[in-house]
């Protein structure tokens, strides 16, 4: 007998009909004498639903309230799932993040988990219960409710995997698998068999919301044997390995549009430039992406760099707060843009792959205003509204509509 972890998206159980087959599949898993302790989002769009909510009596929700008000979704949705595997015949038990016992730091909307305490979750699962959990929500020390972030159910799942020492953790989802590039974009995009967790961390960081970022990371640093797959079709998904045997130069292709570009010019060419201005955006917990440093002419330096769009006013302000100590003489932003990405682990030994990335795009007539490597990744900031044809020509250079 072995301990599965099951998590289901929001999709998966949006509507009466949707719960019910979602609890026949968990049930059929539970009748092969698994351990079952399934995790669950909101239905459909709740999440956005209950967001505009908030937008609607003020623009400044307090974040202790947004996440009180968040965690709601995944409540509704794990009342209806057990209520529904009752009706199969199994027993089942619902718990919030709190009554599972998810710990997490103290960071409102986007708290990352600290710690699992077990011990209530053995209980129910002793007694045969199948084990319901609310995703993307948990508890702090001082017993505030807290949110991870979206797409944090995924995490969740991962995080309780990997405390449980589970024996396996699917994502379930309203795609087949993790795909070369979205499917919702590029209709030729395949489902990867496989993928190595550092692939699936840079697609992942990079906008395939398939994952999230921090379930990627998660499973890697814990080896938690991952699988994506549909909650709609009974159909093998995508497995996340450790290596590969297949050779690919290029997995996949992302896109982010929740980016937005901000750029500064005159910063002075000192040690410590980078640093402080870099230190007044960390201190407002803005994350940065790509970061571009012109070449200094007369001790003076362009610095761009990317955040998210929600993050842009909090990071211009910071700019300004260092820009007369800096020299700094203007501050730019630009929301209209988009990051593309070349996501690949036999990159590393494949030489040409990123001139080639820049030929394909310069072929469609797309301006790169930024462009940022790692070991297996190419980014490239353009236009927002040139993201599909990008993604797409990408898809195409690097063959990926091909077996
Ligand atoms: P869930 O509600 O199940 O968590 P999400 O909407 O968060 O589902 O994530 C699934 C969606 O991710 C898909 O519908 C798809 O459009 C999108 N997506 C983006 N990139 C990829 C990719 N490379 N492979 C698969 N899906 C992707
Ligand atoms: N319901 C949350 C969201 O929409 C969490 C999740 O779906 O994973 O982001
Ligand atoms: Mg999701």
């Amino acid at each position: 007998m072995s301990l599965i972890v099951q998590k289901f998206g929001g999709t998966s159980v949006a509507g009466a009909d949707r719960v019910r087959h979602v609890a026949r599949r968990i049930v059929a898993t539970h009748r092969l004498g698994h351990d079952v302790v399934v995790v669950v989002s909101a239905p459909g769009d709740t999440t956005d639903d209950l967001l505009g909510l908030a937008r609607q009596i003020t623009d400044r929700p307090p974040a202790r309230e947004l996440d009180m008000l968040l965690a709601t979704g995944e409540q509704v949705s794990i009342a209806l799932l057990a209520m529904a595997i009752h009706t199969e015949g199994a027993q089942a038990i619902s718990l919030t993040g709190a009554q599972a016992q998810i710990r997490t730091e103290r960071v409102h909307t986007r708290a990352r988990i600290l710690a699992v305490d077990r011990r209530r979750i053995d209980r129910e699962l002793a007694t045969g219960r199948i084990v319901i959990v609310a995703g993307f929500q948990g508890i702090t020390d001082d017993e505030e409710i807290t949110t991870l972030g979206r797409g944090g159910s995924d995490t969740t799942a991962v995080a309780l995997a990997s405390a449980l020492g589970a024996d396996l953790c699917q994502i379930y989802t309203d795609v087949e698998g993790v795909f070369t590039a979205d499917p919702r974009i590029v209709p030729e995009a395949r489902k990867l068999k496989e993928i190595t967790y550092e692939e699936l961390l840079e697609m992942a960081s990079s906008g395939a919301l398939v994952v999230q970022t921090r379930a990627a990371e998660l499973a890697m640093q814990h080896r938690v044997r991952l699988e994506v797959r549909s909650s709609f079709v009974d159909r093998e998904g995508t497995v996340v390995t450790d290596a590969m045997e297949e050779r690919r130069v290029v997995t996949g292709v992302t896109h982010d549009t929740n980016v937005a570009k901000i750029s500064t010019t005159g910063v002075g060419d000192r040690p410590g430039a980078a640093h402080r201005l870099f230190r007044a955006i960390a201190d407002r917990h803005v994350n940065v992406n790509l970061i571009i440093q012109s070449v200094p002419r007369k001790d003076r330096a362009d610095i761009s760099f990317t955040v998210a769009k929600s993050d842009m006013a909090a990071a211009v302000d910071a700019a300004r707060s260092v820009a007369e100590e800096l020299g700094i003489r203007d501050i730019f932003s630009d929301d209209h843009v988009a990051v593309v990405s070349i996501v690949g682990a036999g990159m590393i030994s494949n030489p040409g792959v990123a001139a080639r990335m820049f030929g394909a795009l310069a072929a469609q007539g797309i301006n790169i205003q930024l462009i940022g490597t790692s070991e297996i990744k190419v980014s490239c900031v353009i236009a927002s509204d040139e993201v599909a044809a990008a993604v797409r020509a990408l898809h195409k250079e690097f063959e990926l509509d091909r077996a």
